[in-house]
């Protein structure tokens, strides 16, 4: 059978000389495998070797979903031309796919997502020089990755105690707040001494997490925290550190 979806390359292999094996995620089945048979010959039917971030439609055979499927087409739309440019924005791009192949399991679809990682590809592209590109960079990273938590159903409990159910803007004037990752939220300074792995927030933190659209908005130093955090919390959910993350982290821990 021969299916049609729009897709995202979220990482190749080389199979042989002349094909590789090609992970997509796809807006109607979710992540696929496929071989894409001849890919690298030079006059291939899908235009060249195919990259990661690569984007369009595909067609592909899936007889059996145990095994790899078959890349029949690929119309590439235009790329994603000043990824590349900025080596930050590039790792920010490569963590955020990383943690979509590893978040996700093999055809189980998730349209949402599909759409915010590539609202999210294209916002880092187009974004427009600024004062501070590093800041609106991992301001979208962050969005991204809290959808990426609630679309698989690991989004942590933020706006209010996850232990005693306080809610956060109950506690507005206390300037405690903290993350467990084991009791996934955030956990007011009542309960704190029974949450071991706590990890301290600033006020400021714990308010754009309570409010997620208070982030695009956030300075600096409060993203950089917030991101911190997640990796952490990505790093507990995986049980290993996401291998882009020390590219990440390398910029914001000073
Ligand atoms: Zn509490």
């Amino acid at each position: 059978m021969l299916t049609k979806d729009l897709a995202i390359c979220i990482r190749t292999t080389d199979f042989s000389e002349t094909s590789q094996i090609v992970t997509f995620f796809t807006r109607a089945n979710g992540k696929i495998g496929a071989i894409a048979k001849g890919s690298k010959r030079p006059k291939s039917k899908f235009d060249g070797p195919i990259e990661v971030f690569a984007q369009g439609e595909i067609v592909f055979a899936d007889s059996n979903k145990e095994k790899l499927a078959t890349l029949t087409e690929f119309q590439q739309q235009p790329g994603f031309a000043q990824l590349g440019k900025d080596l930050f924005a590039l790792h920010c791009c490569l963590f955020a796919m990383e943690l979509l192949n590893s978040m996700t399991d093999d055809y189980d679809p998730h349209p949402e997502l599909f759409d915010s990682f590539l609202h999210f590809l294209r916002n880092v592209d187009e974004r427009r020089t600024t004062d501070n590109e590093q800041r609106d960079v991992m301001a979208l990273l962050i969005s991204f990755q809290l959808t990426l938590l609630k679309e698989v159903g690991l989004i942590p409990v933020f706006d209010s105690c996850v232990n005693c159910k306080t809610s956060h803007g109950a506690r507005a004037t206390s300037n405690e707040f903290y993350f467990s990752s084991s009791a996934n939220g955030l956990i007011c300074g009542d309960c704190e001494s029974s949450f071991p792995d706590r990890i301290r927030l600033s006020k400021n933190a714990a308010n754009c997490l309570a409010d997620v659209k208070k982030i695009l908005d956030a300075d600096e130093k409060t993203l950089n925290e917030i991101e911190k955090i997640l990796i952490h919390h990505f790093t507990e959910i995986l049980r290993h550190q996401p291998k882009m993350a020390k590219h990440v982290l390398k910029k914001i821990s000073h």
